[in-house]
């Protein structure tokens, strides 16, 4: 195939330019024609020896990605072959610089695996739990915090394995909150996922259930009316927690999709994971933050990239992070400044969030205001304890 067209973002392109659009919007048509291997990347770009050095070696993790998502690539950046230069093309890429491992990553960063109880359920906090249901994901990203599991070729909870997860979480009455993920839940059929939460909804004890999710950036066209119902409220809600790390991830065919969901009295919620060279500027944050609440997602979480093996090249300080999110407080909107987070092994995410109080001065505080001139805050109560 010959070099990338210019092309509309989000629409057949390059080597799939004579796709009819019958396809190209059929989600398992997507998934079959995925970029897995070194040939299949060169015919979108040109790769560098390391990298396909990288990948003749096995890599780190399974590479994927999706026709559609390709299609929001940085022209310019493929047509150089520089991913560093296309945020979206860097999340997806295998990178050689991947094969340096830090003495402080660890293949099991949060300690997950330790909490599993049994097959599919990891219980780490006593009022809710993780129900891993698949492997697979319809992209595989670099910085994959389950990348020791996904796409480990364990494939999907059987009917006995998720009777047994159900049984449980029925019989803790501690547990309010089930997550479904996986890999990426939304790869399972609609009608397996539907029943899931049915029987789910059935659990007195269960206050609503969420579902993470990167199908609506990487596979827009898998959310359909059939998905959506499946996804509606029952007794309980079901909440949608849609992982988008850059607002040139919402292009139409995600915002439409997210929309769907929206519209289907599906609450959504956004986690973004900060990327050094992808997000790690207020600006870019800010867009992309904004984007999803246009797109009618709050955003919820943004995570410190965890010490996954082979991921240095991709994370910031949390010094940074924390310079970035200070950029963000009281210059933009309060619903678009997510709780930033790490998440220590074993012990849970922590919110960080940077320091505004400079000194106490007797009874006052003498605090920094969002644009850095000093206040000073009475410190006493009302009732003058
Ligand atoms: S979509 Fe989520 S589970 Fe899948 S590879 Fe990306 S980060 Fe990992």
């Amino acid at each position: 195939m010959g070099p990338v067209a210019v092309r509309a973002p989000g629409a057949p392109f390059g080597p799939w330019r004579d796709v009819a659009s019958a396809d190209w919007d059929d989600w398992r048509w997507q998934l079959r024609n995925r970029l897995t291997t070194t040939e299949q990347l060169a015919r979108l770009l040109p790769l560098g020896d390391a990298t396909k050095a990288w990948m003749a070696s096995g890599g780190a993790f399974q590479v994927g990605i999706t026709p559609y998502f390709a299609s929001l690539f940085d022209q310019t950046a493929l047509l150089a072959g520089e991913p560093a230069h296309c945020p979206l093309l860097r999340q997806v890429l295998p990178d050689s610089a991947e094969a340096r491992i830090a003495p402080f990553e660890r293949a099991d960063p949060l300690g997950e695996d330790r909490h599993r109880t049994v097959p599919g359920i990891v219980h780490k906090y006593p009022d809710r739990v993780l129900l891993l249901v698949t492997d697979t994901c319809a992209a595989y990203c670099r910085y994959c915090t389950r990348a020791r599991w996904v796409a480990s070729g364990q494939a999907s909870l059987d009917s006995t394995e998720i009777d047994a997860a159900l049984q449980y979480i029925e019989g803790d009455r501690r547990i309010v909150d089930v997550l479904i993920s996986g890999g990426d839940p939304l790869l399972w059929s609609t009608a397996r996922l539907g029943r899931l939460v049915d029987r789910l909804a059935d659990i007195d004890h269960l206050h609503f259930v969420r579902i993470g999710t990167r199908v609506p950036v990487f596979l827009p066209m898998r959310v359909d009316a059939a998905l959506v119902h499946a996804l509606r409220p029952r007794r309980i809600p079901v909440f949608v927690n849609v992982h988008i790390n850059h607002h040139r991830e919402l292009g139409a065919a995600t915002g439409n999709a997210l929309g769907r969901l929206a519209d289907g009295g599906v609450p959504l919620g956004g986690q973004t994971v900060l990327l050094r060279g992808v997000n790690d500027d207020p600006a870019v944050l800010r867009d992309t933050f904004y984007a999803m609440l246009s797109a009618r997602v709050r955003p919820y979480y943004l995570f410190h990239c965890d010490p996954v093996r082979g991921t240095e090249h991709l994370r910031t300080s949390v010094d940074r992070a924390l310079a970035i999110v200070r950029q963000l407080v009281g210059h933009c909107s309060g619903m678009a400044v997510p709780k930033y987070c790490i998440d220590l092994e074993g012990g849970g995410k922590v919110p960080l969030w940077p320091d505004y109080v400079e000194r106490v001065a007797g009874d006052a505080l003498v605090v920094r205001g969002f644009a850095g001139e000093p206040f000073s805050y009475d410190n006493r109560s009302s009732g003058g304890a």
